[in-house]
């Protein structure tokens, strides 16, 4: 929490000096006490964003054009995967009094678990958000929308099963685009969660998504 305080390897005691034992009659004493050494350790901090929701997705699926669309951030937006090489996050205003945090993850592909691709770096960022949203470009071929969930699916699990059971949102992305409304048939055929069909080219869904994102939340 901010403002948290936390001793992680105290201080010796000084010791006292003889000057600490002098007297009118001995001004200066051949006493002193020694201190104590302080606690010596080799740390290693590992710092993990603090994000309410995380979104993970294939590159290129449109995180990082959700994350502008949705929040103040400004992140770069390109047609080539991995073009996000940091976590980037973003304050979404729901109203005047109640806002979240957002995070998008850099590109998972198969295999981020073992450090394939940009990805692995960054799920130990996504530990910490409550809610996790999955994007897939609904308009995709290759993968398709249900394959490139599932690709992503079976990374975070690997990673960390808990974050699986988080994934509160299936954001199909794209849906101004041709071919996407099959896309979110084929998504919406295989249960996975709510399904959200948006764009954050057109801003078609956002507003609903951001309500369903914070109300997951709460
Ligand atoms: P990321 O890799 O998941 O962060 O994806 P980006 O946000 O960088 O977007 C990848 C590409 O898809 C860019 O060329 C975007 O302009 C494009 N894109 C993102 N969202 C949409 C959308 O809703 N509709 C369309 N037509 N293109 C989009
Ligand atoms: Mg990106």
């Amino acid at each position: 929490e901010p403002g948290d305080r936390l001793v992680i390897a105290r201080g010796g005691k000084g010791g006292e000096g003889n000057v600490r034992f002098a007297t009118a009659q001995d001004q200066a004493p051949r006493y002193a006490t020694p201190g104590t050494p302080g606690e010596k350790l080799l740390i290693q901090i590992e710092l993990k964003l603090l994000a309410d929701v995380a979104l993970v997705g294939y590159p290129n699926a449109g995180k990082s054009s959700l994350l502008a669309a949705m929040s103040g951030a400004k992140p770069r937006v390109a047609d080539y995967p991995f073009t996000t090489l940091a976590p980037r996050l973003g304050v979404v205003r729901v109203s005047p009094a109640e806002e979240f945090t957002l995070v998008e993850v850099p590109g998972l592909i198969e295999g981020a678990h073992e450090g394939r691709g940009l990805g692995h770096d960054f799920l130990r960022h996504i530990e910490r958000a409550t809610v996790v949203a999955m994007v897939v470009d609904a308009a995709a071929e290759i993968p398709d929308p249900v394959g490139a969930y599932n690709t992503v699916v079976g990374e975070l699990g690997k990673h960390n099963v808990d974050l699986v059971g988080r994934i509160a949102v299936t954001v199909a992305n794209k849906v101004d685009l041709p071919g996407a409304e099959e896309g979110v048939s084929k998504l919406e055929g295989v249960s996975v969660p709510n399904v959200m069909a948006v764009s954050a080219a057109t801003r078609e869904g956002l507003d609903k998504l951001t309500e369903l994102l914070y109300n997951e939340l709460k």
